[in-house]
């Protein structure tokens, strides 16, 4: 009986020196948040509990070498997600331009140079190289402006993902719903590689405004038009400030207005800044055009928006560039 008391002790005398030791580690690693001696402890944890932002922290606490990106995207519920295989290019059977059928002969023919496409004749009329070979009808050229708004006109993409950037003075950032910006999901992955490669120049990168839905570009065209006194959404020379709803490309999800987080308005002085300038000169790299550009406001009837810019994908991106067109001379080469 004696015997029995005593190893129960025992087994008491045991719990409370391990429940005193987990009590005695926790208060460590509390004390040593203070002190900035935070080798012992979990770091995540010390993210969650003391509000670190985790880039920041490590920055303060001398750790550079430990900072990670996270370029995660998610779904609307914030869980992460792996983006979408990119989809090989589409084979295109080039359209020919009806032509006389050639004279029947016995004898063996070398093989016909294909018939000139008619989006190759319309450049050629204009002495431009020969445009990319593609289907303007794929989803990444799709045209949507003032005279052709979307379709349906309340057209949502059906894959949208959110961006998650992380925020701190050195990072990208994103003007929606804290931390994140929300694109369609075909242009994800070369919208993060492009604002990557600004942010390795050294350049801050600001992605103000992505996908906005019909309602919420009602909502934009209503308050942008109260603030200017107008009603049509235009300024004084004639050009759109603000689309109307179904006329945004925004509502498309497949492009993205950029800036500079210490120069977030919207304005021409923009214009001048290193970053928005970095990306004019290297979006076509990723697959970028910038859509509005001032020496174009006659054909979009879009005021110069230094900060818009419109995935396409980089073949068309670069025949753009190179020969100075913009989305609707572009588009006319393969519809005229
Ligand atoms: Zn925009």
């Amino acid at each position: 009986m004696k015997k029995k008391r005593h190893s129960a002790k025992r087994i008491i005398g045991g719990i409370l020196f391990i429940a005193a030791f987990v009590v005695f580690a926790y208060i460590s690693c509390t004390v040593a948040v203070h002190s900035s001696d935070l080798e012992n402890c979990e770091d995540t944890y010390l993210y969650r509990v003391y509000g670190y932002d985790r880039n920041r922290y490590l920055r303060n606490h001398g750790r550079e070498a430990e900072i990670e990106d996270d370029y995660s995207v998610s779904d609307e519920t914030g869980e992460v997600i792996a983006l979408p295989a990119a989809a090989p290019a589409a084979a295109v059977v080039p359209e020919t331009v009806p032509s006389a059928l050639p004279e029947p002969t016995p004898e063996p023919t070398p093989e016909p140079t294909p018939a000139p496409t008619r989006a190759e004749l319309n450049a050629a009329a204009l002495g431009l190289p020969a445009p990319p070979n593609i289907d303007i009808n794929d989803w990444q050229y799709v045209l949507v402006n003032g005279d052709h708004p979307c379709d349906p006109i309340d057209y949502a993409p059906a894959n949208l993902v959110y961006l998650n950037m992380v925020g701190d003075d050195t990072d990208i950032r994103t003007g929606y719903d804290g931390n994140r910006q929300v694109v369609d999901a075909r242009i994800a992955q070369p919208l993060i590689d492009m604002t990557q490669a600004c942010k390795a120049a050294g350049l801050p990168v600001y992605l103000s405004s992505g996908y906005r839905s019909y309602s919420d570009q009602a909502a934009n065209f209503k308050r942008v038009c109260e603030n200017n006194g107008i009603s049509d959404g235009k300024n004084y020379d004639g050009y759109y400030i603000t689309m109307p709803a179904g006329s945004s490309e925004h509502q498309t999800g497949l492009c993205c207005d950029i800036t500079d987080y210490y120069h977030q308005i919207k304005n021409d002085a923009i214009a001048e800044v290193a970053t928005v300038q970095w990306l004019a000169e290297h979006c076509a790299d990723y697959g970028f055009i910038l859509r509005f550009p001032a020496d174009k406001r006659e054909i979009t009837k879009v005021m110069s928006e230094s900060w818009h810019f419109r995935y396409v994908g980089v073949e068309a991106a670069k025949y753009m560039k190179e020969n100075n067109l913009c989305l609707e001379e572009f588009v006319d080469l393969y519809t005229t």
